[in-house]
Order: structure tokens, then C-alpha cells, then sequence
């Protein structure tokens, strides 16, 4: 049945610290009868890949495909596949989960004993021609035909970690003031997300001014460019020095973390978002004596279903979030794009299956 052309396909593959390749990688099969193999129409690449192809993700050794995000056609399923079905269309969430462990039995995918964020990471991801993904009934989904691949693969991780992480963990309500800062694609979900709660105000803080106005033009109420250092300074001017009900942190450093501290209101929320590599500085007596709740949270994929409804009912802007789209091919000047996100511009970048050249 096999031939060997159709054994290997291209893939980008991590060769360790700040070397990948587009090249011929054993195409993957069935390893277990929950599997299912699906041919990658678009995928996306995220900030932790970057991470990743910086060497800070020891975990992942050289000869893996990177990748956990991702949208295809499923081409096989394992005998015990039951609601996938070869030929649908499906996004691929980063989260793996076999569903009968007790963390997925808590709703917490991202710690299931079997699974969690494994492609891209443990096991070979999505930058590739073909994909194998575990436990396929749990981490596909099915997408119906009016929502595009490009909007459907920030399904797979960004739309659902700024909803869930940002979101839901930082208590967004009707009439409530937050502060998200971080306005990278994953600061800009999140800044969606948000506007599904009619919060009254949405201060976004970076320095990038490119990305401020697209959060502005998003729904963001007040920008601030904190590239002097005063953004929580103005942020409590702002608010008659009360500060804000929600903090969000989406970038990951001890001085964002510290810009969440520092306009948090009293009985507030300061949801951390942001992947931290280092210590922050965590001014516990402060948020002690003003009843914050201080949340930390792996994306849990819990949303996707829910998610997928308002793309399918057009509820959500996902395509506002992309600024660069390539073909599969030109995948390593889409991570130089991404990697250099503000000469570029870059916000999500979107690649394709396809031929060179149809760059827009
Ligand atoms: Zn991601
Ligand atoms: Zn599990």
C-alpha cells in the first residue's frame, strides 16, 4: 500500500537552540487506536515556539516538528475514533487529554496524566504536512463550513488561553474595569474575550505603538504606552487612583507582573497569563490587605466548543488578529517575521498548505 513518497513529508523540524528546518520528516501513522492522523491545511506559530527554537524549553529535543497549532482534513482514524471522521475539517487544540483521568474528569485537560500540551513539545506538532494527534475525539473539533481555517486555527490556542487564563480567571463582568497588559496576539484575544462581558473600560499598556492602535481599533478603551515606565501611573490617574477591578498579565516579566500590582483596585482580580522564565517580585502584604485574588492558569482547551460558536456566528473577530499569512514553504520567513514582531509589525501569522509566492 505504502510508497515511500508518501512515507515522508515536509516538515519544520527543531535542530536545537536557534536552528530549524523545512525538510523531509517520516510522515507519522496510527500509534494508538484513539489517533487520528490529519493532513494541516493552516497552522499558526506562538510565542512559545519562539521560546522553544531560543533553546528556553530544554524538554524538547532536536528532530522534533514544532507546532501546536494547527487546522486540517483528518486523513485516518484509530479503530477506537468514534466522533471524528476521515474527511472532516477540524482545528487541533494544543491541549491533549485522554478524558478519564481524574484531572480531565475536573476539567483541567492541561494536567491529564496522559496528555497536556504535548504536540510541538513531546511529541511531533502541527508545522508539518501531516500530523498524528492522540486521544483525537478530545483534541479535534470539528469545524462547521463557514468558519475559514485561518479564523478557526486561533482556535487552537491563543482565542482559548485569553478566554480561559485571562478572562475567566480574572472575573470580567459587566461594567467592570480591566487592564490587560501585553498587546502581543495573545494580550489582543484576550482583549476580545473580554468584550463578551460588556466590561465599561479596557485599558491595553505596551510599547509597541503599532500593536496599541490595533487594540484600539479592537475595542480597547484607553491606550497606554508604557514605554516611559508610567503606564500604572497613569492607569491609577485614570481611575481617580482607584485602579481597575481586572489586572491581566500577558507578557510574562517581573515589571508587567509588578503593572498588575501596582492598579489592581481593592477586591480585584489580577489573572497571570503571561509565561514567566524568571521570579517576579510578588508584593503579597499589599494584595493581602486589598482581598485580591491572584490566579494562575494553563490553558485548558475547556472554551474551544463554546468558542467555535461565536466564530461560526461571526461573535469574534479571530481574523483581526493576523497580519502575515505564508505558504508552508516559506514557514521559516514566517517564524523571522514573528520573531521580529515589531520591525514587521507582526501580530498572528498564518501558514498555509500551498505553493511559494502566494504571500499577502
Ligand atoms: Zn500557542
Ligand atoms: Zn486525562
Amino acid at each position: 500500500m505504502h510508497t515511500e513518497s508518501n512515507r515522508t513529508m515536509k516538515a519544520l523540524v527543531y535542530e536545537g537552540p536557534n536552528r530549524i528546518a523545512w525538510k523531509d520528516h517520516p510522515r507519522p501513522r496510527l500509534q494508538e487506536p484513539t489517533d487520528a492522523i490529519v493532513r494541516i491545511t493552516a497552522t499558526s506559530i506562538c510565542g512559545t515556539d519562539l521560546h522553544i527554537l531560543h533553546g528556553d524549553v530544554p524538554a524538547v529535543d532536536a528532530g522534533r516538528v514544532l507546532g501546536h497549532e494547527g487546522v486540517g482534513i483528518v486523513e485516518e482514524v484509530g479503530a477506537m475514533v468514534t466522533d471524528v471522521h476521515v474527511g472532516d475539517r477540524v482545528v487541533i487544540s494544543v491541549i491533549t487529554s485522554c478524558g478519564r483521568c481524574s484531572a480531565c474528569k475536573r476539567q483541567m485537560p492541561s494536567h491529564c496524566r496522559h496528555g497536556g500540551w504535548l504536540l510541538g513539545n513531546s511529541i511531533d506538532g502541527t508545522q508539518a504536512e501531516f500530523v498524528r494527534v492522540p486521544f483525537a475525539d478530545n483534541g479535534l473539533h470539528v469545524l462547521p463550513p463557514g468558519v475559514p481555517d485561518e479564523s478557526a486555527v486561533m482556535l487552537s490556542c491563543a482565542l482559548p488561553t485569553g478566554y480561559e487564563c485571562g478572562v475567566c480567571s480574572g472575573n470580567v463582568q459587566p461594567g467592570k474595569s480591566v487592564a490587560i497588559i501585553g498587546a502581543g496576539p495573545v494580550g489582543l484575544a484576550t482583549l476580545l474575550a473580554a468584550q463578551l462581558f460588556s466590561p465599561a473600560e479596557i485599558f491595553l499598556v505596551d510599547h509597541d505603538d503599532n500593536r496599541l492602535e490595533t487594540g484600539r481599533l479592537l475595542g480597547a478603551t484607553q491606550i497606554v504606552n508604557n514605554s516611559k515606565g508610567d503606564g500604572a501611573e497613569r492607569i491609577r490617574a485614570m481611575t481617580e487612583g482607584m485602579g481597575v477591578d481586572v489586572a491581566i498579565e500577558v507578557v510574562g516579566l517581573s515589571e508587567t507582573f509588578d503593572i498588575c500590582q501596582s492598579v489592581v483596585a481593592a477586591g480585584g482580580h489580577l489573572a497571570n497569563v503571561g509565561v514567566h522564565a524568571g521570579a517576579v517580585s510578588l508584593r503579597l502584604g499589599q494584595l493581602w490587605a486589598a482581598n485580591v485574588t491572584l490566579t494562575t492558569r494553563l490553558v485548558d482547551g475547556t472554551s474551544t466548543a463554546m468558542l467555535l460558536k461565536l466564530l461560526e456566528n461571526r461573535k469574534l473577530a479571530a481574523t483581526e488578529l493576523i497580519s502575515h499569512r505564508f505558504a508552508m514553504p516559506e514557514i521559516l520567513v514566517a517564524y523571522e517575521t514573528f520573531g521580529r514582531a515589531a520591525e514587521h509589525r507582526t501580530l498572528k501569522v498564518v501558514v498555509r498548505a500551498g505553493e511559494e509566492g502566494d504571500l499577502v
